[in-house]
């Protein structure tokens, strides 16, 4: 159920009606937004609230039929903006998450950092913790990763965003990261969801592989029902019969998604397409399908790269899709800044 309150419903209204959904054992989440409060109570599903109902302050009480809530556009009408350092994440800005798959030196990292930052990006990506198909295959640097991180972000100012892959990693991965990234193959990994619920960071949730947006969406209700509400839902690409591309971006998830939810939608058009030919077309793609931003690779030397080199932007390609996104993101309505100097 959601409760509405009227717009000149005040403070002490609103704890009443708390109060007295406490009082009958219900769990009720008060979301303030620019049209006024409403008050999710999910666990009020067929329950009878006439009482509350009559309270003062109260507007309306509508039943929430989708399967999904606090994420669902009906729980929250306006657009949720997630907020991280300076940058804003649904908001009128198109943002650009970039960086290398993996953190794989001080110096491959600072210098991919550094190229980004003066490019316009936004937020810094690396992977720390890699969950690579192969047990044979790079895994990442570990905490050490994030450290290189850390001082990539105190060096250029950007926030920084790494993948967390297990419950008991979520403290460690909290002390550094910026964004809490939950990959495509832990999107479903329930115990995970619930440990970055309870951290209040922002969230990146990477659809599944074979997920649909169904799925996704209740996957971010767990995240949300935990308490954390700075959640970004992050397309990638999912898996079907077509192989001449990694994955199928299914960029028609942006539309669906922002009609049944309000939380902002990121593309990755790196781990969808799997080839680098094929990456900044998507990119334009995703920034004229609505999305609030990308997440793209990009390496210093792409063919060098200890994993997912072949999608990998170099340096030229990265600022040449940096440059031709922001007509595409004016003609939708969005702002991309300009960037001064770019040369290297
Ligand atoms: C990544 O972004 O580093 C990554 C592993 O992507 P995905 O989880 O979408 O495969
Ligand atoms: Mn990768």
């Amino acid at each position: 159920m959601i409760i509405v309150m009227k717009q000149k419903a005040t403070l002490a209204d609103l704890s009443r009606v708390i109060r007295t959904l406490e009082e009958r054992g219900f769990h009720p989440r008060p979301s303030h937004g620019a049209t006024g409060t409403v008050i999710g109570v999910m666990d009020a599903a067929g329950d009878d609230l006439t009482d509350v109902a009559l309270l003062p302050g109260v507007d309306q009480i509508t039943p929430v039929s989708s399967k999904f809530k606090l994420v669902s556009r009906d729980f929250q009408s306006a657009p949720t903006v997630v907020n991280v350092g300076d940058v804003e994440i649904g908001g009128d800005e198109f943002v650009v998450m970039a960086g290398p798959c993996a953190v794989e030196t001080r110096d491959q990292y600072l210098t991919t950092a550094r190229h980004v930052a003066k490019s316009g990006g936004h937020i810094l990506r690396g992977g720390a913790f890699k969950p690579r198909t192969s047990p044979y295959s790079f895994q990442g640097l570990g905490e050490e990763g994030l450290q290189i991180m850390a001082e990539a972000r105190q060096e250029t100012g950007l926030p920084i965003v790494t993948e967390v892959v297990s419950p008991s990693a979520v403290p460690l991965v909290a002390r550094y990261a910026d964004i809490m990234q939950i990959g495509a193959r832990n999107m479903q990994n329930y115990a995970l969801l619930e440990a970055v619920g309870e951290q209040r960071k922002p969230v990146l949730l990477k659809r599944g592989l074979m997920s649909t947006i169904e799925e996704l969406l209740l996957a971010a209700e767990y995240l949300m029902s935990n308490g954390n509400n700075q959640v970004m839902l992050c397309e990638r690409g999912i898996r079907t019969f077509e192989r001449s591309t990694r994955n199928t971006l299914d960029l028609s998830a942006v539309p669906v998604i922002r009609e049944s939810s309000h939380l902002p939608v990121i593309v990755d058009p790196s781990h969808a397409v799997g080839h680098v030919a094929y990456v900044a077309d998507m990119a334009r793609a995703a920034v004229a399908a609505g999305a609030d931003g990308i997440m793209v690779e990009t390496h210093p030397q792409p063919s060098m790269a200890l994993s997912d080199g072949p999608q990998s932007l170099d340096f030229p390609a990265f600022v040449d899709l940096m440059e031709s996104m922001r007509p595409i993101a004016e003609a939708v309505g969005r702002r991309m800044k300009v960037v001064g100097d770019r040369s290297d």
